[in-house]
């Protein structure tokens, strides 16, 4: 029953079949938020589409290993915390916390794992060490340790530069660093591994066998993907932006270790932009979930929106998006309400038809065929509208399957429906104390997690635990 589910590869440009190659599961790596501020829609897009994919896989039968990381020392992250006087720890706790509750309000799937870079610097100091005994980096006199480029035969591939012009740069530049985490093509040089400790950094460095510093951003990744899902991945990825340098240093990283290629399929998501422009904060533009709230538009209606265009063309994101986002939903709502009632049942019955096992499409089959074919989800939307037109009046038992099939496609998408409204209103404080009984509960603090959960319980809400993530309930 079940499609074949194919994606397009940044790295081949063609589109492959998705499939576990080891293992029971698809283990796949997705680079995560630096916690420095609120993330804005343009980081939300690349994340809602990864985790649209995931449903997918799930729903296309395939079992799941997800780990998304989280970037909490950085120059961002240094210099923001200490302009505020507060510990980088602090000042990434609330911005992560503050990630979270963004995430659950989108209806987005916790990762199975979340690993932080300052949770993991052994592993990215042996993996430079292993960098610096294969002749792949070097120390430099501050204690830094870069990458040598020219040393990696296959730089340049997914990214795909012209090795020539590489050949050229790298002969005219020979010796020359970047200590930059973020930099343009032109400017290819060798790329810090590690940097040295320096008085900005106030007590922000670890020691390590060249002297007390921190780990370049690139490393992180490399480092925490291969501890948590081995050599190869099923698939990495991230937004288009991150295509160069942060994926080509990272395959240039751990292959030139490993010797194995770092992922067997890259996938990446394209940019954002905002009524026609370029999001910059020149422009105001950078919109979060926050602000789109507070401008009276629901998180599901942003959710809808930002997953509504093919995931490799840039979508613009507009405030007529976002009413058109809300009609479609309200259509879905009286669409399924109607085959409720031909069922005999309630609303509250829909969340049972929305899981990840499907029987069988149906008349949805075009609709689960589209997101098979490269993650199409316009054309499923489409699909899934105009198949609907055809439903009429039906019986009992045909409502009950045509709910089921549009269960699943509803849970691949992840559109959260029937929304009460007191879940809508779910205060700050309470979203709060939620997203750190997760936490805590994530970190198998059970003590803890129980804590948070009767406070919730004082303040009237109860926490529903769902097979991946939560739910919160107003008791009356
Ligand atoms: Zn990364």
């Amino acid at each position: 029953m079940p499609t074949k589910l194919q994606l397009f590869d940044t790295l081949s440009r063609s589109l492959h079949p998705i499939k576990v190659k080891d293992g029971d599961s698809f283990r796949f790596y997705c680079c995560g938020p630096t916690v420095y501020g609120p993330a804005h829609i343009g980081n939300f897009r690349t994340f809602l589409v990864q985790d649209v994919f995931r449903r997918t896989l799930e729903v296309a039968g395939i079992k799941t290993h997800h780990v998304r990381n989280i970037t909490d020392v950085d120059d961002k992250t240094i210099r923001q915390s200490q302009a505020e006087g507060v510990t980088l720890k602090d000042f990434t706790d609330k911005w992560t916390q503050k990630f979270h509750e963004d995430c659950a309000q989108l209806n987005m799937l916790p990762p199975h794992e979340e690993p932080s870079a300052v949770q993991h610097i052994p592993q990215q100091i042996e993996l430079i060490e292993q960098l610096i005994e294969c002749g792949h980096a070097y120390t430099a006199e501050d204690g830094s340790v870069y990458y040598k480029v020219s040393s990696f035969k296959n730089y340049g591939k997914l990214a795909h530069l012209d090795p020539q012009a590489l050949k050229t740069q790298s002969t005219s530049s020979s010796g020359a660093t970047n200590l930059a985490d973020e930099y343009e093509r032109e400017s290819i040089n060798d790329f810090a591994l590690w940097k040295a400790k320096k008085p900005e950094d106030g007590p922000n460095a670890w020691p390590s066998p060249w002297g007390e510093g921190r780990p370049g951003w690139h490393i992180e990744c490399s480092a925490m993907a291969r501890h948590y899902l081995g050599d190869t991945l099923d698939l990495h990825a991230g937004g288009i932006d991150l295509i160069f340098p942060h994926h080509e240093n990272e395959i240039a990283q751990t292959e030139a270790v490993t010797q194995k290629p770092l992922a067997h399929h890259w996938l990446h998501s394209a940019h954002l932009q905002v009524e026609g422009q370029k999001m910059s904060k020149s422009l105001g533009n950078l919109y979060t979930l926050e602000d789109l709230k507070t401008q009276g538009h629901s998180p599901a209606a942003v959710r809808y929106l930002l997953i509504s265009g093919h995931y490799r063309q840039p979508l613009n994101f507009t405030a007529d998006g976002l009413k058109a986002a809300n009609s479609a939903l309200q259509k879905l709502e009286k669409l399924i309400k109607s085959l409720l009632e031909q069922a005999n049942k309630y609303p509250s019955d829909w969340a049972s038809y929305v899981k990840p096992d499907i029987k069988a499409w149906g008349i949805f089959q075009s609709a689960w065929d589209s997101l098979c074919n490269d993650l199409n989800i316009p054309s499923a939307l489409g699909h899934i509208f105009s198949s609907s037109r055809e439903i009429g009046q039906t019986t009992e038992e045909k409502s009950h399957t045509l709910l089921q099939a549009l269960g699943g496609l509803i849970y691949a998408l992840g559109l959260p429906l029937f929304e009460t409204p007191e879940k809508v209103a779910i205060p700050d404080s309470i979203q709060k104390l939620a997203a750190a009984r997760w936490q805590a509960k994530q970190n198998k603090d059970f003590k803890a997690s129980d804590e948070f959960r009767d406070e919730l319980l004082k303040h009237g809400w109860q926490v529903l635990d769902q097979k991946e993530g939560y739910t919160l309930e107003k008791k009356p």
